[in-house]
């Protein structure tokens, strides 16, 4: 039997609930004060409270708390084992321990939130503790508002009102502006905490963007961190008229393949604008080639790993891969290549854009020569005669 107060195992004396046999609570527990007074602690009183949210003062953990002490004046709050500890210590804490206490609890103010922001420790042991986090939390999902992933030991930030967290990593390493962002490239994606109220679709993946999103000024378009940063290639086939992106599991899921119906699983290639998604060998693209930049033949292979360090490359173009795509792989070798970089049907979208200005550029040298020969006939007639200028 546990009690009900402090979550541990009773032993010594305690008190039981006659009627429901299943309330019990430590002697200690149930007699705890109605309010706490340690001046040299904390300069006012700190009450009773049950049902609560809180960033512990002293260990600066997020939890959810069935019994804490709180402050009534500010925003000083203490769960309960931490309140325990202080109540019970009657020598003042030394100026080294506050100090201490002080570097862990620290708040900021950070774009991706309008208000501030807490730094703590999240961890939840048991399932209990789980459960009971997530009732107080709310329906609001408890997962970082950057990269989407849980938080689980690690530092975050929270803002408690607003269900607001958010991995410190994330916040570190969030830019001010993402350039080319391959869902938006053709203008500049910045920052802004997305407010509550209206629903905000994210123009990558589809799902609602919610606490922060990258968003274009220009265009209303908003889409997540996670996709604004999504590292992949755009390339061009003929199974499609528009450019298609690599794309893998965490930008879109539950989608199937325009060719064979079935479900994309890890990576396959999409328009996103025409709701075209086509698996990799559904192009079709062979499972094996011959490349002459590479010795052995190239086989196409699922996602790669080859080590964790975060850092993926192409071995043919030396560039940046997403370790989540399908590549061409030698085993021999470990070597890896993009499978634009190996396949001559699948072309870099990028290029394609460059002989398109090519071909303009030319075709405008053209129209500028028929002027010009008209000009000469005009003048040479007599008649008339404009100027060209060369825009
Ligand atoms: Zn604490
Ligand atoms: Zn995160
Ligand atoms: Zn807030
Ligand atoms: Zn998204
Ligand atoms: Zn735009
Ligand atoms: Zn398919
Ligand atoms: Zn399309
Ligand atoms: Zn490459």
């Amino acid at each position: 039997m546990t009690c009900f107060v402090c979550l541990d195992i009773i032993s010594g004396p305690a008190y039981i609930c006659e009627t429901c046999l299943d309330f019990v609570l430590h002697k200690s527990c149930a007699e705890l004060p109605p309010e706490i007074r340690r001046d040299a602690f904390h300069p006012h009183p700190l009450r009773f409270t049950v049902g609560n949210l809180i960033v512990c003062d002293q260990c600066a953990i997020l939890q959810a708390c069935l019994i804490s002490y709180s402050c009534m004046y500010c925003m000083f709050n203490l769960d309960f084992k931490c309140a325990m500890a202080i109540s019970n210590y009657y020598k003042l804490p030394t100026h080294e321990a506050l100090q201490k206490r002080r570097q862990i609890k620290t708040t900021i103010h950070h774009f991706s939130h309008n208000h501030q922001l807490t730094r703590s420790k999240f961890s939840c042991l048991t399932k209990e503790e789980k459960n009971g986090f997530q009732r107080l939390w709310g329906q609001e999902k408890f997962k970082c508002k950057a990269c989407k992933q849980k938080l689980h030991d690690t530092q975050i930030y929270t803002c408690i009102p607003c269900r607001f967290v958010i991995h410190e990593s994330c916040v570190n390493e969030m830019p001010r502006q993402v350039l080319q962002s391959p869902f938006h490239s053709q203008h500049i994606l910045f920052p802004r905490p997305i407010p509550k109220g209206p629903s905000y679709t994210c123009s990558a993946c589809k799902e609602e963007v919610k606490g922060i999103g990258f968003y274009c000024n220009q265009c209303d378009v908003t889409v997540h961190v996670s996709c604004a940063k999504y590292q992949t290639r755009a390339i061009k086939h003929d199974c499609h008229p528009h450019q298609l992106l690599h794309l893998g599991k965490s930008i879109l899921s539950k989608i199937s393949c325009n060719a064979c119906h079935k479900d994309c699983d890890n990576s396959f290639f999409g328009c996103i604008k025409c709701d075209f998604y086509i698996h990799v060998e559904c192009i079709p693209l062979p499972p094996r080639v011959e490349h002459r930049r590479h010795l052995h033949p190239l086989v196409l292979k699922n996602s790669f790993v080859e080590d964790d360090s975060g850092d993926y490359y192409c071995d043919m173009c030396e560039t940046e891969r997403n370790p989540e795509h399908r590549i061409y792989f030698c085993e021999e070798c470990t070597y890896i290549a993009h499978i634009d970089c190996v396949h001559p049907k699948v072309k870099p979208a990028e290029e394609m854009f460059l002989d398109q200005r090519t071909k303009k550029n030319s075709d405008k040298a053209e129209i500028i020569d028929k002027m010009m020969e008209l000009e000469e006939i005009l003048v040479h007639n007599g008649k008339v005669s404009f100027n060209l200028y060369n825009t």
